[in-house]
């Protein structure tokens, strides 16, 4: 008679009830019964990204009360029985979900996944499924980018999993699985910048400094960073850029066209999303160059006549293209190496400091933000 109670857990989380508000901490209960694909996961450490706080902001419809966050790393608990990529025990990062079998999928892109927006902001499981409930019994927004990590346990798919090594911390990686493959992976996978080559990279917070750490990896020459915040552009140097400017002051076309290239720069990488910054990087590009963003903040998107030259290219791009099974692990092996030194984008914040880290981040004080959960 007991057949159909759900077994659940409970579960400490940070909870969007409306709109614009702050994160609250809640008691929440997780819905424990695992699926043949699914995994249990205890989250140890969870990043924050800009896309957590667009969508805490209704950027699109998400159910409320809500349980964000999609840049988790943990320890797995629990595999469902059809499970075989990882085991209990194993470290594990979490990245955006797919569905696996769909023709982007299959060749290798899951971040261009043909049910991607289903399956990361539907709100639920995939089978349609709700994991968590609030104190009320209320059901919770849930899945987000098939994790929602800001919470102490997490159920995710299979497919959305990808082991890592134990000897690296498991609290640093998770933003791996989101703001750190898609910077370098627009660089290194998308772009495919060469020896010699020249970019500009648009707006250096976690993203756009992955993207210089990576152009730096690529053996471009002329790397071009473009900030509204000095601190930021200090770090850019520090990793890689060859010039930077502050935006704030002057045009981006202007200075690379004057100060660096006549002709302009090869590559473009933008991840502020904001209309005039895309327009002004796009004029710094040379013709046959190519632009890529990473985020579009605007409900459209409009260039300047004089930025628009036959032969450029401009380029939405997902996650860098990334393949997290294959390209995660090259990242840890480059972290280890030496060679993508994201421990200096981070700062760590307890569980119950979560609205802090939130406002440092909002504020550009903190360029990348982890969580560690509680236990
Ligand atoms: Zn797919
Ligand atoms: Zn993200």
């Amino acid at each position: 008679m007991y057949k159909n109670i759900k077994p659940t857990m409970n579960v400490k989380a940070a909870v969007i009830n409306k709109p614009q508000a702050k994160f609250d901490i809640e008691e929440i209960q997780l819905d424990q019964k695992l699926g043949p694909n699914d995994i249990l996961v205890k989250v140890v450490a969870t990043g924050i990204c800009h896309t957590d706080l667009i969508m805490r902001d209704e950027f699109f419809p998400f159910p409320k009360p809500a349980v964000f966050g999609h840049e988790g790393s943990g320890i797995v608990e629990q595999v469902g029985n059809a499970v075989n990529k990882v085991k209990a025990g194993d470290h594990v990062i979490m990245a955006p979900a797919s569905y696996g079998q769909c023709e982007n999928c299959v060749s290798g892109h899951p971040a261009y996944c043909l049910n991607f927006m289903e399956l990361n902001f539907g709100g639920h499981k995939h089978d349609g499924s709700c994991p968590y409930h609030n104190h009320e019994g209320k059901e919770m927004g849930s899945g987000f980018f098939g994790q929602s990590s800001f919470a102490n346990y997490s159920l995710v798919k299979e497919n959305n999993v990808v082991k890592v090594d134990k000897d690296v911390p498991l609290e640093l990686l998770g933003p791996l699985g989101c703001g750190f493959q898609t910077g370098s992976g627009t660089v290194l996978k998308f772009l495919k910048a060469r020896p010699g080559d020249s970019i500009v990279i648009v707006g250096v917070g976690a993203v756009g400094l992955s993207a210089i750490m990576a152009a730096k990896l690529a053996g471009c020459t002329t790397i071009v960073a473009a900030d509204i915040h000095d601190n930021r552009l200090e770090l850019a140097k520090e990793l890689g850029a060859t010039h930077t400017i502050n935006s704030k002051d002057k045009k981006i076309t202007d200075y690379v066209l004057s100060e660096i290239a006549p002709k302009g720069l090869d590559y473009g990488l933008d991840t502020t999303g904001r209309n005039n910054v895309i327009s002004d990087a796009m004029g710094a590009v040379k013709i046959m160059g190519h632009m890529a963003i990473v985020i579009v903040a605007a409900d459209k998107l409009e260039l300047d006549a004089p930025v628009i030259q036959v032969g450029k290219s401009i380029s939405f791009v997902n996650e860098g293209d990334s393949n997290p099974d294959v390209y995660i692990p090259k990242l840890i092996k480059l972290y280890k190496a030496g060679l993508f030194p994201i421990d200096k984008l981070v700062k760590y914040y307890d569980f119950e400091d979560f609205n802090k880290a939130v406002e440092d981040s909002e504020k550009g004080n903190t360029i990348k933000a982890i969580i560690k959960m509680p236990h």
